[in-house]
């Protein structure tokens, strides 16, 4: 493979989007990095944030709706989505999170420290202490200072009903590995790709079913180049029996969708052109970007979405 293998981005629905990116942005201490609207609804919008340069592993999106009713967590969706943070960091984040109001509580996994917590829609979020990755960079003008930034994703936990299917599609599809097990949890890890490396899948027999909607994930997108994703669908299609969608362009990433066996939505997504493709860098996420074909229904696109302000 030419490229890392891994998660490239978590999606996931909210309701009110300022109360969203009030989170997002000014408790997590995340980079707004691609402020757009929903490619099948133009009328709302859908928000990227990221580490400083919205590089693969760190990105988490939302489909914000101000009147999406609650989703409901069970099998076939994503349980949690945690994010790295460095080890030395963890009391700066527990006294940070009890005064913004989403206090935090503290266990241990797989040898690591975590602090789980809710997002203002109820979605599970953790934070992992991940020792010696201090000197990856953080964010440098967020809300947080840089030294205690998160640094991407840690792990996305699927809750499915039995494993083994799943499992398959991770390891001969999607380039992970077993890497060891937790009660009922088992840990996959994607090569040596320390951003966006983990999946969880937490097998919970015959539970209810999750539900869609503000604070549940919609999908789980992984990375590859264009050869690996066409290489991905084609043995998707020959060794599992999955067809996935035509290749969809994104602006960002042309993405593939399918579902997996387990229930859980899953994209495979190009890693280029990435979100410096229509701003430059150093203003990432300040302007709304709108997809060519809706750039001549700007105005009334704009007039139509929520003041975030
Ligand atoms: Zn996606």
């Amino acid at each position: 493979m030419m490229f890392k293998p891994g998660i490239h981005h978590v999606t996931a629905i909210a309701g009110a989007p300022k109360r969203n990116l009030d989170f997002y942005v000014g408790v997590l201490g995340m980079r707004f990095v691609k402020k757009t609207v929903n490619f099948d609804d133009p009328g709302t919008y859908h928000f990227y944030y990221g580490d400083e340069t919205g590089q693969p592993g760190t990105i988490l999106t939302f489909f914000p709706w101000d009147h999406a009713a609650p989703g409901r967590v069970g099998v076939g969706e994503t349980e949690e989505t945690a994010f790295r943070i460095p080890e030395a960091s963890v009391g700066y984040w527990m006294h940070r999170l009890i005064m913004h109001g989403a206090p935090a509580k503290r266990e241990v996994r797989f040898g690591e420290s975590v602090l789980t917590l809710r997002d203002p829609d109820r979605m599970r979020i953790a934070l992992v202490a991940v020792p010696g990755i201090e000197a990856e960079p953080g964010w440098s003008d967020g809300t947080v200072p840089a030294e205690h930034a998160i640094r991407g994703v840690h792990t996305a936990s699927l809750l499915v009903a039995d494993k083994t299917k799943t499992a398959a599609i991770l390891t001969d599809v999607l380039g992970f590995t077993e890497v060891g097990s937790e009660g009922a949890v088992t840990r996959y890890r994607a090569g040596d790709t320390a951003i966006g490396g983990l999946i969880d899948l937490h097998e919970a027999g015959e539970f209810f079913k999750g539900r869609p909607g503000a604070g549940s994930v919609h999908h789980i997108a992984f990375r590859a180049d264009e050869e690996g994703q066409a290489a991905m669908v084609q043995r998707l299609a020959e060794a599992h029996g999955i067809r996935t969608t035509p290749q969809v362009d994104r602006d960002y990433f042309r993405s593939v969708y399918f579902r997996e066996p387990g229930g859980v939505l899953f994209e495979i997504a190009t890693e280029d052109p990435g979100f410096t493709v229509d701003e430059p860098l150093d203003v990432l996420g300040q302007a709304l970007k709108l997809p060519k074909n809706y750039e001549p229904h700007r105005a009334e696109i704009e007039a139509r979405l929520p003041v975030l302000a």
